[in-house]
Protein backbone atom coordinates (compact mmCIF):
# COMPACT_ATOMS: atom_id res chain seq x y z
CA UNK A 1 0.00 0.00 0.00
CA UNK A 2 2.62 2.66 -1.05
CA UNK A 3 -0.20 5.37 -1.15
CA UNK A 4 -1.32 4.79 2.77
CA UNK A 5 3.10 5.24 3.38
CA UNK A 6 3.07 8.76 2.54
CA UNK A 7 3.09 11.54 4.82
CA UNK A 8 0.90 14.32 2.55
CA UNK A 9 2.44 17.48 2.96
CA UNK A 10 6.71 15.98 2.30
CA UNK A 11 4.86 13.51 -0.26
CA UNK A 12 5.80 14.42 -4.14
CA UNK A 13 2.97 13.68 -6.06
CA UNK A 14 3.86 12.21 -9.45
CA UNK A 15 2.13 11.55 -12.70
CA UNK A 16 3.68 9.13 -15.02
CA UNK A 17 3.12 9.81 -18.54
CA UNK A 18 3.65 6.37 -20.17
CA UNK A 19 4.22 4.10 -17.27
CA UNK A 20 4.20 1.12 -18.99
CA UNK A 21 6.88 1.68 -21.10
CA UNK A 22 10.44 1.26 -20.37
CA UNK A 23 11.05 4.71 -18.72
CA UNK A 24 7.50 4.00 -16.77
CA UNK A 25 8.57 0.97 -15.18
CA UNK A 26 11.88 2.58 -14.18
CA UNK A 27 9.99 5.49 -12.55
CA UNK A 28 8.03 2.95 -10.92
CA UNK A 29 10.73 0.82 -9.83
CA UNK A 30 12.63 3.94 -7.77
CA UNK A 31 9.22 5.30 -6.83
CA UNK A 32 8.34 1.98 -4.96
CA UNK A 33 11.68 1.89 -3.27
CA UNK A 34 10.90 5.66 -1.45
CA UNK A 35 6.85 5.62 -0.65
CA UNK A 36 7.79 8.25 2.02
CA UNK A 37 8.91 10.36 -0.94
CA UNK A 38 6.77 10.09 -3.53
CA UNK A 39 2.56 9.42 -3.95
CA UNK A 40 1.33 8.31 -7.41
CA UNK A 41 -1.11 10.36 -8.58
CA UNK A 42 -1.67 9.32 -12.25
CA UNK A 43 -0.57 6.62 -14.19
CA UNK A 44 -1.01 6.82 -18.14
CA UNK A 45 -0.56 4.24 -21.28
CA UNK A 46 -1.80 3.23 -24.67
CA UNK A 47 -3.33 0.11 -24.46
CA UNK A 48 -1.22 -2.13 -22.35
CA UNK A 49 -4.47 -2.88 -19.83
CA UNK A 50 -3.29 -5.70 -18.04
CA UNK A 51 0.41 -4.49 -17.08
CA UNK A 52 -1.30 -0.75 -16.03
CA UNK A 53 -4.40 -2.82 -14.37
CA UNK A 54 -1.43 -4.47 -12.22
CA UNK A 55 0.09 -0.69 -11.40
CA UNK A 56 -2.90 0.88 -10.38
CA UNK A 57 -3.37 -2.21 -7.97
CA UNK A 58 0.06 -1.84 -6.57
CA UNK A 59 0.24 2.26 -6.40
CA UNK A 60 -3.55 3.04 -5.65
CA UNK A 61 -3.17 6.15 -8.26
CA UNK A 62 -6.13 8.72 -8.29
CA UNK A 63 -6.40 8.50 -11.99
CA UNK A 64 -5.27 6.60 -14.85
CA UNK A 65 -5.20 7.28 -18.69
CA UNK A 66 -5.82 5.38 -21.57
CA UNK A 67 -5.53 5.92 -25.51
CA UNK A 68 -9.07 5.42 -26.06
CA UNK A 69 -13.29 4.06 -24.93
CA UNK A 70 -12.43 0.25 -25.63
CA UNK A 71 -9.11 -0.05 -23.62
CA UNK A 72 -11.03 2.40 -20.85
CA UNK A 73 -14.09 -0.15 -20.42
CA UNK A 74 -11.49 -3.22 -20.05
CA UNK A 75 -9.55 -1.29 -17.55
CA UNK A 76 -12.50 -0.29 -15.46
CA UNK A 77 -13.89 -3.72 -15.29
CA UNK A 78 -10.56 -5.22 -14.01
CA UNK A 79 -10.39 -2.38 -11.65
CA UNK A 80 -13.74 -2.76 -10.57
CA UNK A 81 -13.15 -6.88 -10.26
CA UNK A 82 -10.14 -5.44 -7.58
CA UNK A 83 -12.18 -3.23 -5.67
CA UNK A 84 -9.45 -0.76 -6.93
CA UNK A 85 -10.92 2.78 -7.12
CA UNK A 86 -9.61 4.51 -9.41
CA UNK A 87 -11.01 7.15 -12.15
CA UNK A 88 -10.47 5.71 -15.38
CA UNK A 89 -10.21 8.39 -18.32
CA UNK A 90 -9.40 8.24 -21.86
CA UNK A 91 -7.75 10.20 -24.56
CA UNK A 92 -5.68 13.11 -25.45
CA UNK A 93 -7.08 15.55 -23.38
CA UNK A 94 -7.31 13.67 -20.17
CA UNK A 95 -3.84 12.83 -20.71
CA UNK A 96 -3.10 16.78 -20.55
CA UNK A 97 -5.81 17.13 -17.69
CA UNK A 98 -3.38 15.00 -15.28
CA UNK A 99 -0.42 16.44 -16.37
CA UNK A 100 -2.00 20.29 -15.29
CA UNK A 101 -3.52 18.74 -12.55
CA UNK A 102 -3.28 21.70 -9.23
CA UNK A 103 -2.36 18.72 -6.78
CA UNK A 104 0.77 17.69 -8.85
CA UNK A 105 3.90 18.18 -8.21
CA UNK A 106 5.88 15.93 -10.69
CA UNK A 107 5.21 14.78 -14.60
CA UNK A 108 7.30 12.28 -15.53
CA UNK A 109 7.04 12.26 -19.33
CA UNK A 110 7.78 9.04 -20.75
CA UNK A 111 5.39 8.86 -23.48
CA UNK A 112 7.01 8.07 -26.95
CA UNK A 113 6.91 10.28 -30.18
CA UNK A 114 5.03 13.25 -30.96
CA UNK A 115 2.11 11.67 -28.98
CA UNK A 116 3.90 12.92 -25.70
CA UNK A 117 3.92 16.64 -27.24
CA UNK A 118 0.43 18.13 -26.12
CA UNK A 119 0.63 16.57 -22.29
CA UNK A 120 4.19 17.23 -21.64
CA UNK A 121 3.76 20.93 -22.92
CA UNK A 122 0.75 21.05 -20.28
CA UNK A 123 2.85 20.08 -17.73
CA UNK A 124 5.51 22.37 -18.29
CA UNK A 125 3.01 25.34 -18.90
CA UNK A 126 1.56 24.49 -15.85
CA UNK A 127 5.05 25.25 -14.04
CA UNK A 128 6.00 21.45 -13.01
CA UNK A 129 8.94 19.99 -12.23
CA UNK A 130 9.08 18.06 -15.73
CA UNK A 131 11.60 14.83 -15.75
CA UNK A 132 11.89 14.94 -19.86
CA UNK A 133 12.35 11.77 -21.13
CA UNK A 134 9.93 12.47 -24.17
CA UNK A 135 13.30 13.62 -26.16
CA UNK A 136 10.30 14.24 -29.55
CA UNK A 137 8.83 16.85 -27.48
CA UNK A 138 11.48 19.65 -27.56
CA UNK A 139 12.76 18.32 -31.22
CA UNK A 140 9.28 19.15 -32.26
CA UNK A 141 8.61 22.49 -30.51
CA UNK A 142 12.00 23.93 -29.72
CA UNK A 143 11.89 27.09 -28.72
CA UNK A 144 8.42 27.11 -27.64
CA UNK A 145 8.71 24.26 -25.27
CA UNK A 146 11.88 26.16 -23.79
CA UNK A 147 10.28 29.86 -23.64
CA UNK A 148 7.07 27.96 -22.28
CA UNK A 149 9.44 26.92 -19.49
CA UNK A 150 10.89 30.36 -18.87
CA UNK A 151 7.89 31.24 -18.39
CA UNK A 152 6.10 29.85 -16.79
CA UNK A 153 8.98 28.74 -14.24
CA UNK A 154 8.68 25.11 -14.59
CA UNK A 155 11.19 23.11 -13.00
CA UNK A 156 12.94 20.90 -16.49
CA UNK A 157 15.13 18.32 -15.72
CA UNK A 158 16.24 15.81 -18.89
CA UNK A 159 16.57 12.19 -17.70
CA UNK A 160 17.73 10.98 -20.83
CA UNK A 161 20.96 9.83 -19.68
CA UNK A 162 23.38 11.56 -21.42
CA UNK A 163 21.30 15.68 -21.13
CA UNK A 164 21.02 14.50 -17.42
CA UNK A 165 24.82 13.68 -17.05
CA UNK A 166 25.56 17.15 -18.95
CA UNK A 167 23.12 18.84 -16.39
CA UNK A 168 24.68 17.19 -13.44
CA UNK A 169 28.17 18.50 -15.33
CA UNK A 170 26.94 21.84 -15.30
CA UNK A 171 24.01 22.23 -12.90
CA UNK A 172 25.35 25.54 -11.12
CA UNK A 173 26.20 27.27 -14.50
CA UNK A 174 22.92 26.15 -15.99
CA UNK A 175 20.96 27.29 -13.53
CA UNK A 176 22.82 30.45 -13.28
CA UNK A 177 22.35 30.88 -17.45
CA UNK A 178 26.23 31.43 -17.44
CA UNK A 179 26.61 28.20 -18.98
CA UNK A 180 27.44 30.10 -22.93
CA UNK A 181 30.51 31.96 -21.29
CA UNK A 182 32.67 29.81 -19.22
CA UNK A 183 31.74 26.50 -21.38
CA UNK A 184 33.77 25.54 -24.26
CA UNK A 185 32.08 22.34 -25.50
CA UNK A 186 29.77 19.34 -24.73
CA UNK A 187 30.88 15.95 -25.68
CA UNK A 188 27.24 14.11 -26.06
CA UNK A 189 28.70 10.69 -25.95
CA UNK A 190 26.24 6.95 -27.73
CA UNK A 191 27.17 4.12 -27.40
CA UNK A 192 27.42 4.11 -31.59
CA UNK A 193 24.53 1.09 -31.05
CA UNK A 194 24.53 -2.62 -32.52
CA UNK A 195 25.97 -2.15 -35.78
CA UNK A 196 28.83 0.49 -34.81
CA UNK A 197 31.20 -2.15 -36.53
CA UNK A 198 28.93 -3.33 -39.28
CA UNK A 199 29.11 -2.40 -42.79
CA UNK A 200 26.85 0.10 -44.92
CA UNK A 201 25.58 -3.33 -46.61
CA UNK A 202 24.90 -5.85 -43.90
CA UNK A 203 23.51 -2.25 -41.85
CA UNK A 204 21.55 -1.64 -45.01
CA UNK A 205 19.37 -5.10 -44.61
CA UNK A 206 19.69 -5.31 -40.96
CA UNK A 207 16.13 -6.53 -39.36
CA UNK A 208 14.46 -5.13 -36.61
CA UNK A 209 15.23 -7.80 -34.04
CA UNK A 210 19.00 -6.86 -35.24
CA UNK A 211 17.98 -3.34 -34.89
CA UNK A 212 16.48 -3.66 -31.39
CA UNK A 213 19.35 -5.46 -29.96
CA UNK A 214 20.95 -2.90 -28.31
CA UNK A 215 24.55 -3.90 -26.75
CA UNK A 216 23.64 -2.21 -23.61
CA UNK A 217 20.46 -0.61 -22.43
CA UNK A 218 17.22 -2.13 -22.61
CA UNK A 219 14.68 0.09 -24.24
CA UNK A 220 11.18 0.58 -26.00
CA UNK A 221 11.17 -0.52 -29.81
CA UNK A 222 11.16 2.95 -31.25
CA UNK A 223 14.46 4.61 -29.25
CA UNK A 224 16.20 1.06 -30.23
CA UNK A 225 15.70 1.94 -33.70
CA UNK A 226 16.97 5.50 -33.33
CA UNK A 227 20.12 3.82 -31.59
CA UNK A 228 20.76 1.44 -34.37
CA UNK A 229 20.81 4.34 -36.87
CA UNK A 230 22.36 7.00 -34.57
CA UNK A 231 18.84 9.12 -35.35
CA UNK A 232 18.77 8.85 -31.06
CA UNK A 233 21.81 10.94 -30.72
CA UNK A 234 20.90 12.99 -33.74
CA UNK A 235 17.21 14.36 -31.99
CA UNK A 236 19.33 14.23 -28.54
CA UNK A 237 22.19 16.64 -30.62
CA UNK A 238 19.03 18.39 -30.92
CA UNK A 239 17.73 18.32 -27.83
CA UNK A 240 20.96 19.48 -25.99
CA UNK A 241 21.22 22.67 -28.19
CA UNK A 242 17.59 23.53 -26.82
CA UNK A 243 17.99 22.48 -22.98
CA UNK A 244 21.75 24.00 -22.53
CA UNK A 245 21.17 26.95 -24.58
CA UNK A 246 24.07 26.20 -27.01
CA UNK A 247 25.62 26.57 -30.65
CA UNK A 248 25.82 23.19 -32.20
CA UNK A 249 28.74 24.26 -33.18
CA UNK A 250 29.75 23.36 -29.80
CA UNK A 251 28.22 20.08 -29.63
CA UNK A 252 30.65 17.43 -30.54
CA UNK A 253 29.18 13.21 -30.54
CA UNK A 254 31.25 10.85 -29.28
CA UNK A 255 31.16 7.37 -29.53
CA UNK A 256 31.71 5.64 -26.42
CA UNK A 257 30.97 1.40 -26.56
CA UNK A 258 30.73 0.97 -23.30
CA UNK A 259 28.20 3.47 -22.17
CA UNK A 260 29.55 4.01 -19.27
CA UNK A 261 31.01 8.18 -19.70
CA UNK A 262 27.08 9.34 -20.10
CA UNK A 263 28.60 12.62 -21.24
CA UNK A 264 31.12 15.43 -20.56
CA UNK A 265 31.20 18.96 -20.39
CA UNK A 266 34.42 21.16 -21.33
CA UNK A 267 34.86 24.42 -19.93
CA UNK A 268 37.15 26.96 -21.22
CA UNK A 269 40.19 26.27 -18.73
CA UNK A 270 40.58 22.92 -20.26
CA UNK A 271 38.91 20.99 -17.36
CA UNK A 272 36.98 17.82 -18.41
CA UNK A 273 34.02 16.80 -16.16
CA UNK A 274 31.94 13.62 -16.90
CA UNK A 275 29.59 11.79 -15.30
CA UNK A 276 29.73 8.09 -14.97
CA UNK A 277 27.53 5.29 -14.04
CA UNK A 278 26.44 1.75 -14.80
CA UNK A 279 23.97 2.03 -17.97
CA UNK A 280 20.56 2.02 -15.60
CA UNK A 281 18.07 4.84 -16.30
CA UNK A 282 17.28 4.48 -12.79
CA UNK A 283 20.21 6.85 -12.03
CA UNK A 284 18.87 9.88 -14.28
CA UNK A 285 15.64 8.90 -13.09
CA UNK A 286 16.39 9.07 -9.11
CA UNK A 287 18.60 12.11 -9.54
CA UNK A 288 15.33 14.40 -11.24
CA UNK A 289 13.07 13.05 -8.60
CA UNK A 290 14.69 14.46 -5.83
CA UNK A 291 17.00 17.01 -7.31
CA UNK A 292 19.58 18.66 -5.78
CA UNK A 293 18.98 15.56 -3.13
CA UNK A 294 20.28 12.45 -3.80
CA UNK A 295 18.33 8.90 -3.02
CA UNK A 296 19.05 5.13 -3.74
CA UNK A 297 18.15 3.85 -6.92
CA UNK A 298 18.88 0.45 -6.78
CA UNK A 299 21.60 0.79 -9.07
CA UNK A 300 24.71 -1.86 -8.09
CA UNK A 301 28.30 0.06 -7.76
CA UNK A 302 30.20 0.72 -10.58
CA UNK A 303 33.13 -1.84 -10.62
CA UNK A 304 35.73 0.55 -12.55
CA UNK A 305 38.46 -2.48 -12.68
CA UNK A 306 35.68 -4.69 -14.08
CA UNK A 307 34.97 -2.03 -16.77
CA UNK A 308 38.60 -1.78 -17.16
CA UNK A 309 38.80 0.58 -20.47
CA UNK A 310 37.08 3.42 -21.92
CA UNK A 311 37.64 3.87 -25.29
CA UNK A 312 36.20 7.06 -27.95
CA UNK A 313 36.24 7.04 -31.24
CA UNK A 314 34.43 9.59 -33.87
CA UNK A 315 30.76 8.82 -35.21
CA UNK A 316 30.93 7.60 -39.11
CA UNK A 317 28.57 10.02 -41.02
CA UNK A 318 29.13 7.83 -44.18
CA UNK A 319 27.30 4.81 -42.56
CA UNK A 320 24.59 6.52 -40.60
CA UNK A 321 23.70 9.21 -41.97
CA UNK A 322 20.65 10.25 -40.12
CA UNK A 323 22.90 12.01 -37.42
CA UNK A 324 23.92 13.97 -40.29
CA UNK A 325 20.46 14.74 -41.02
CA UNK A 326 19.62 15.57 -38.09
CA UNK A 327 22.76 17.96 -37.01
CA UNK A 328 21.79 19.62 -40.32
CA UNK A 329 18.42 20.16 -38.80
CA UNK A 330 19.76 21.36 -35.78
CA UNK A 331 21.07 24.34 -37.81
CA UNK A 332 18.10 24.70 -40.04
CA UNK A 333 15.51 25.53 -36.73
CA UNK A 334 12.42 24.34 -35.27
CA UNK A 335 10.35 23.42 -39.05
CA UNK A 336 13.32 21.22 -39.84
CA UNK A 337 13.71 19.72 -36.94
CA UNK A 338 9.52 19.12 -36.42
CA UNK A 339 9.59 18.18 -40.18
CA UNK A 340 12.81 15.12 -39.71
CA UNK A 341 11.28 14.03 -36.62
CA UNK A 342 7.76 13.30 -37.99
CA UNK A 343 9.09 11.60 -41.14
CA UNK A 344 11.45 9.33 -38.85
CA UNK A 345 8.54 8.17 -36.53
CA UNK A 346 6.84 6.77 -39.38
CA UNK A 347 9.58 5.43 -41.25
CA UNK A 348 10.82 3.98 -38.25
CA UNK A 349 7.21 2.47 -37.66
CA UNK A 350 6.90 0.95 -41.66
CA UNK A 351 10.52 -0.47 -40.80
CA UNK A 352 9.54 -2.41 -37.47
CA UNK A 353 6.22 -3.28 -39.81
CA UNK A 354 9.24 -4.69 -41.96
CA UNK A 355 7.44 -2.94 -44.62
CA UNK A 356 10.92 -0.96 -45.46
CA UNK A 357 14.16 -2.27 -45.45
CA UNK A 358 16.83 -0.62 -42.17
CA UNK A 359 18.72 1.36 -45.55
CA UNK A 360 15.11 2.75 -46.87
CA UNK A 361 14.40 4.29 -43.59
CA UNK A 362 17.28 6.93 -44.13
CA UNK A 363 16.44 7.20 -47.87
CA UNK A 364 12.92 8.00 -47.37
CA UNK A 365 14.55 10.84 -44.77
CA UNK A 366 16.61 12.27 -47.15
CA UNK A 367 13.89 12.48 -49.92
CA UNK A 368 11.58 14.59 -47.54
CA UNK A 369 14.18 16.97 -46.04
CA UNK A 370 14.89 17.55 -49.59
CA UNK A 371 11.11 17.62 -50.89
CA UNK A 372 9.40 19.32 -47.73
CA UNK A 373 8.86 22.97 -47.37
CA UNK A 374 7.95 24.44 -43.80
CA UNK A 375 7.73 27.91 -42.16
CA UNK A 376 9.16 28.63 -38.58
CA UNK A 377 6.33 27.55 -36.37
CA UNK A 378 5.21 30.43 -34.33
CA UNK A 379 2.99 28.03 -32.07
CA UNK A 380 1.78 24.96 -30.70
CA UNK A 381 -0.67 24.56 -33.20
CA UNK A 382 1.32 24.72 -36.21
CA UNK A 383 4.01 22.42 -34.74
CA UNK A 384 1.27 19.79 -34.89
CA UNK A 385 -0.34 20.87 -38.31
CA UNK A 386 3.20 20.68 -39.70
CA UNK A 387 4.10 17.01 -37.97
CA UNK A 388 0.60 16.04 -39.37
CA UNK A 389 1.80 17.08 -42.96
CA UNK A 390 5.16 15.33 -43.11
CA UNK A 391 3.15 12.26 -41.74
CA UNK A 392 1.09 12.10 -44.95
CA UNK A 393 3.64 12.78 -47.28
CA UNK A 394 6.17 10.06 -45.74
CA UNK A 395 3.41 7.69 -45.85
CA UNK A 396 3.05 8.50 -49.35
CA UNK A 397 6.56 7.89 -50.07
CA UNK A 398 6.60 4.87 -48.21
CA UNK A 399 3.49 3.56 -50.50
CA UNK A 400 5.52 4.84 -53.67
CA UNK A 401 7.95 2.15 -52.93
CA UNK A 402 5.34 -0.95 -52.69
P1 LIG B 1 8.27 2.49 -24.70
O1 LIG B 1 7.81 2.18 -26.08
O2 LIG B 1 8.86 1.40 -23.88
O3 LIG B 1 7.02 3.08 -23.87
C1 LIG B 1 6.22 4.11 -24.38
C2 LIG B 1 5.09 4.46 -23.45
O4 LIG B 1 4.28 5.45 -24.11
C3 LIG B 1 4.14 3.29 -23.11
O5 LIG B 1 3.67 3.42 -21.80
C4 LIG B 1 2.99 3.48 -24.10
O6 LIG B 1 1.75 2.95 -23.63
C5 LIG B 1 2.92 4.99 -24.19
N1 LIG B 1 2.39 5.44 -25.49
C6 LIG B 1 2.81 5.04 -26.72
N2 LIG B 1 2.09 5.66 -27.68
C7 LIG B 1 1.18 6.43 -27.04
C8 LIG B 1 0.15 7.28 -27.48
N3 LIG B 1 -0.13 7.46 -28.79
N4 LIG B 1 -0.58 7.94 -26.55
C9 LIG B 1 -0.34 7.76 -25.23
N5 LIG B 1 0.63 6.97 -24.75
C10 LIG B 1 1.38 6.31 -25.64
O7 LIG B 1 9.26 3.72 -24.82
P2 LIG B 1 10.50 4.09 -23.86
O8 LIG B 1 11.70 3.36 -24.28
O9 LIG B 1 10.07 4.03 -22.42
O10 LIG B 1 10.73 5.61 -24.28
C11 LIG B 1 9.86 6.64 -23.85
C12 LIG B 1 10.48 7.98 -24.18
O11 LIG B 1 11.68 8.12 -23.40
C13 LIG B 1 10.92 8.13 -25.64
O12 LIG B 1 10.70 9.46 -26.05
C14 LIG B 1 12.40 7.81 -25.61
O13 LIG B 1 13.11 8.48 -26.63
C15 LIG B 1 12.78 8.36 -24.25
N6 LIG B 1 13.97 7.72 -23.66
C16 LIG B 1 13.94 6.39 -23.36
C17 LIG B 1 15.05 5.78 -22.81
C18 LIG B 1 15.02 4.32 -22.42
O14 LIG B 1 15.98 3.86 -21.80
N7 LIG B 1 13.99 3.58 -22.72
C19 LIG B 1 16.22 6.52 -22.60
C20 LIG B 1 16.21 7.87 -22.92
C21 LIG B 1 15.08 8.47 -23.44
MG1 LIG C 1 19.93 8.98 -24.43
Amino acid sequence: MIHSDCIPSHCSQVVVLGSTGSIGLNTLDVISQHPDRFSVFALTANTSIELLAQQCLKFLPRYVVVGNGFSAMALQQILNDNHCKTDVLHGIQSLQDVAEHADVDIVVAAIVGAAGLLPTMAAVQTGKRVLLANKESLVMAGRLFMDAVIRSKAQLIPIDSEHNAIFQCLSEQFVDGESGTQVRKILLTGSGGPFRTWSVKDIRRANPEEACNHPNWSMGRKISVDSASLMNKGLEFIEAKWLFDVEPSKIDVVIHPQSIIHSMVEYIDGSVIAQLGNPDMRIPIAYGLTYPDRITAGVPSLDVIAVGQLNFEAPDMMRFPGLRLAMEAADAGTGAAATLNAANEVAVEAFLAQRISFGQVTDILQQIMNTAHWDEPMDLESVVNLDGIVRSMTREAISALD
